[in-house]
């Protein structure tokens, strides 16, 4: 334990999240301190480049001063109104407006929420809500994807394909919630496979699933554009075309889960953008305030709408919402979020930076533990493996992702092990100097684990 009076309270109170609190509870954390644009210091004064981004969501860094004025200035005004019972208040109507000026054809009103959590539960309730008004109430069921991740609600946790999130929770709840394969083509190709190939051997599954259960039982596919909590897998060529005709043949939702990959992390402003994919609902957060302000935004398309307010009609009353859903201080902080990515065409210094990025981590697949390196725009994941030729994985017990990361973060480098994956999604203002240093403390991270395997194999 380290003998600080901060970290010892931390160890004695605090419950942290997605943590081995076994080993939190031997070791405590690391507690962060303050940011300066893509940097983190930790409270011992230590500086990190954030090569997360936090959970790739601080897009603008870690100190942008205007989205801190926009807050204040809200907070003065009107620090909280709700918008339940015909009431509400500017920034919720203009941000809403805004993101439907920016949102994928097709989609035409908003509702907030607080996390990308609430927004993927909210568009399942809207699914079922739209199903029994339109006189299908057998259409329930929702389609994921292993190692897929939509959040940590009753409802999302049993929708991701994340066994850790399920085991001993009782989830996932009911049987209603389907998935099918995880479509990270590097690991699970066949010997010869193309990628276009394995595309359609991933959309030919999910047609034969689709079979099996009855298309009439059926109501949404969700998934992300890019694989966040799956390991940053970036879908293989053809696939969202090959899977797409097949839901609309059987009169299923398509949800653009963009939670984390709206808001120009793939080079464009939204991954459906980037992967050609027209969706029914499309759910955003993290980016969409920088992350300075808990927000999130489920976007529905005309008939979603109007079946809300066919269920109204019939209610009395739409009866869902969250007392903090749309939250002006959040909203505020939005819009100024939106702006700053408008003025500074972050889009644009996206596709400008990310060759560097991509190259620059690219150049690691010669290295004895990286077995494939893939990414698009500033999100990539890069896949350790214990033989390249056979394409075998490290024992997980081994824990070598672990390993790596521990060893990036002594070299001054924030990454996350996501299995054997690492995971790279920076702010969106990394300059192609700062990518630099990311990659030079990512070979000194990656030659101090590989040491360290070396050495513990030689006693
Ligand atoms: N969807 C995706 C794709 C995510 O990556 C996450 C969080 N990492 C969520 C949903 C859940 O968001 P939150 O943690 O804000 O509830």
């Amino acid at each position: 334990m380290r003998p600080n009076s901060l970290h010892a309270a931390d160890i004695a109170h605090f419950v942290h999240q997605q943590t081995d609190l076994a080993d939190h509870h031997e070791h405590g954390a690391v507690l962060m301190a303050r940011g300066d644009g893509v940097h983190v210091f930790d409270t011992e004064g230590r500086e990190y480049i954030e090569a997360m981004a936090g959970l790739w969501c601080a897009s603008l860094g870690f100190s942008e001063k205007r989205l801190a004025d926009a807050a204040y200035k809200q907070l003065l005004a009107l620090p909280y109104y709700h918008t339940f019972f015909q009431k509400g208040h500017e920034p919720a109507v203009r941000l809403a407006e805004k993101l439907i000026e920016l949102a994928p054809a097709g989609l035409t009103h908003v509702l907030f929420q607080c996390s990308g959590s609430e927004a993927n539960d909210a568009a399942i309730k809207l699914i079922w809500y739209y199903n029994n008004q339109r006189g299908k109430p057998q259409k329930k069921k929702l389609i994921g994807r292993i190692r897929g991740y939509h959040g940590n609600t009753v409802a999302t946790a049993s929708l991701s394909g994340q066994p850790h999130m399920q085991a001993d929770f009782d989830l996932p709840l009911g049987d209603r919630f389907l998935h099918v394969s995880n479509p990270n083509y590097y690991r699970f190709h066949q010997p010869g496979e193309t990628e276009l190939q394995f595309s359609a051997r991933m959309a030919a599954e999910l047609e034969a699933l689709i079979e099996r259960e009855g298309a009439e039982t059926i109501a949404a596919f969700f998934a992300e554009p890019v694989q966040g909590g799956g390991g940053a897998i970036t879908p293989p060529q053809g696939y969202f075309q090959a899977i797409q005709p097949i839901l609309k043949k059987h009169d299923i939702l398509f949800v653009a889960d963009e939670v984390i990959c709206g808001f120009g992390r793939t080079g464009n402003m939204w991954g459906c953008e980037t992967y050609g994919i027209t969706p029914d609902i499309l759910t955003c957060a993290k980016q969409l305030t920088a992350a300075y302000q808990p927000l999130s935004a489920t976007l529905i398309s005309a008939p979603i709408h109007e079946a809300l307010i066919q269920g109204s009609k019939k209610h009395g009353s739409f009866g869902h919402g969250f007392t903090y859903g749309g939250h002006p201080v959040a909203c505020a902080v939005g819009l100024e979020t939106l702006a700053i990515y408008a003025e500074r065409d972050m889009v644009g210094h996206v596709q400008r930076v990310a060759p560097a990025f991509l190259n620059g981590l690219a150049a690691f697949r010669g290295h004895p533990l990286v077995g494939d390196v893939r990414g698009v725009g500033l999100i990539a994941g890069v896949e350790l493996m214990a033989d390249k030729a056979t394409r075998t994985p490290f024992d997980p017990a081994r824990k070598i992702g672990i390993l790596v990361q521990q060893k990036c973060h002594e070299a001054g480098l924030v990454v996350r092990a996501i299995g054997d994956r690492i995971a790279f999604t920076p702010p969106l203002i990394i300059t192609e100097a700062e990518i630099a240093l990311m990659c030079r403390r990512f070979g000194q991270g990656l030659d101090a684990a590989w040491m360290a395997m070396r050495e513990e194999a030689s006693v």
